[in-house]
């Protein structure tokens, strides 16, 4: 198995362009954008129109416990103040629950599925460490009866070797299974995993280009297999650098990354643009959003990028 960190871009040229390309940003609302989601909407929104594609906006509004209040109006207004609208109607997963539980019907029908009664507790005692946590060991797998017991429904993710090819980040080989194990689509309090929910509405959109934080790479071989299962296509991706702060920890609400002003400020738009590797000239530095916006598309070149950004001191 290859490692899948960071390494020599491999593709500068924008191909297939036009009609047949979609790219999305799909922030989930746990918070307001912060410097580094801002990135990622930038890069995404970028990609999509040096390609001459469509670009829209998902929110992945699948976890209330986690989710602030008032977080996608105020997510959806400041990408909109930045120059970034979404070019056809917004998604809201929250009102696409009954399509998830479709298909995860579909896999227990067709057993890729099951009902894991398995507590945290059984999980870790069966000791697979993987490197998102512990890996489920498929206890629950061959088990036929249904209890009447809180339980997860887990993903059978066994199968060959998934190939990763990403615009920016090396190529590699995984297995999610060897990974990460059969890994939840619905939780056991009943939520839709965010890995289900985004490949069904990746394939419902026809999103042709997947564009997002490196911290994602490590869901994608997991995303494959799911597409593989459902028959869906499988979208070229593209993972940005995420920003770091200073402790070297990805910008999130939980390292409490500042959100960006709802208003659109040229110096942070400008930070932006350098961190992705296009330079604007003196003359730009007070322009509008999407003056900027439309520069850095001619001059962006993502196969410059790698490796984590550190958090500008002015952004
Ligand atoms: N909703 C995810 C997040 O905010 C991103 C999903 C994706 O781009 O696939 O981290």
């Amino acid at each position: 198995m290859n490692d899948c960190s960071p390494s020599i871009p491999t593709n500068t040229n924008p191909a297939n362009s036009g009609a047949d390309y979609i790219g999305r940003f799909a922030p989930s609302p746990t918070g307001l954008l912060h410097f580094g989601s801002l990135l990622t909407a930038v890069g995404s929104w970028l990609h999509a129109r040096q390609h001459g594609g469509q670009w829209i906006i998902r929110i992945e509004d699948l976890d209330p416990p986690r989710e602030q209040a008032g977080a996608s109006d105020a997510i959806i207004r400041t990408l909109a103040n930045w120059g970034m609208e979404s070019d056809q109607a917004i998604w809201f997963q929250s009102q696409r629950l009954h399509h998830y539980q479709g298909y995860i019907e579909q896999l227990l029908d067709s057993q890729k599925a099951y009902r894991c009664y398995c507590s945290r507790k059984q999980v870790a005692t069966a000791g697979l460490k993987g490197p998102e946590g512990w890996r489920y060991n498929g206890r629950c797998r061959s088990r036929t009866e249904q209890l009447n017991q809180q339980h997860c429904i887990r993903f059978d993710s066994r199968g060959e070797d998934i190939n990763l090819d990403d615009e920016l980040q090396a190529s590699c080989t995984e297995n999610p299974e060897q990974l990460y194990g059969d890994f939840p689509i619905q939780r056991a309090d009943g939520y839709i995993a965010y890995q289900l929910a985004t490949v069904v509405d990746d394939q419902a959109q026809h999103i042709s280009h997947v564009v997002r934080g490196i911290d994602l790479l490590s869901s994608t071989s997991r995303q494959i297999r799911l597409q593989q299962t459902l028959g869906f296509n499988t979208p070229k991706y593209c993972h940005l650098p995420v920003v770091v702060n200073d402790d070297d920890q990805k910008l999130s609400k939980q390292t409490y990354a500042q959100p960006i002003s709802e208003d659109y400020e040229p110096g942070t738009l400008i930070s932006v643009l350098k961190l992705l590797g296009a330079n604007p000239p003196k003359d730009l530095q007070d322009c509008d959003a999407a003056t900027l916006l439309a520069w850095g598309k001619d001059h962006w070149k993502p196969a410059e990028l790698s490796g984590k950004k550190t958090l500008p001191n002015t952004p």
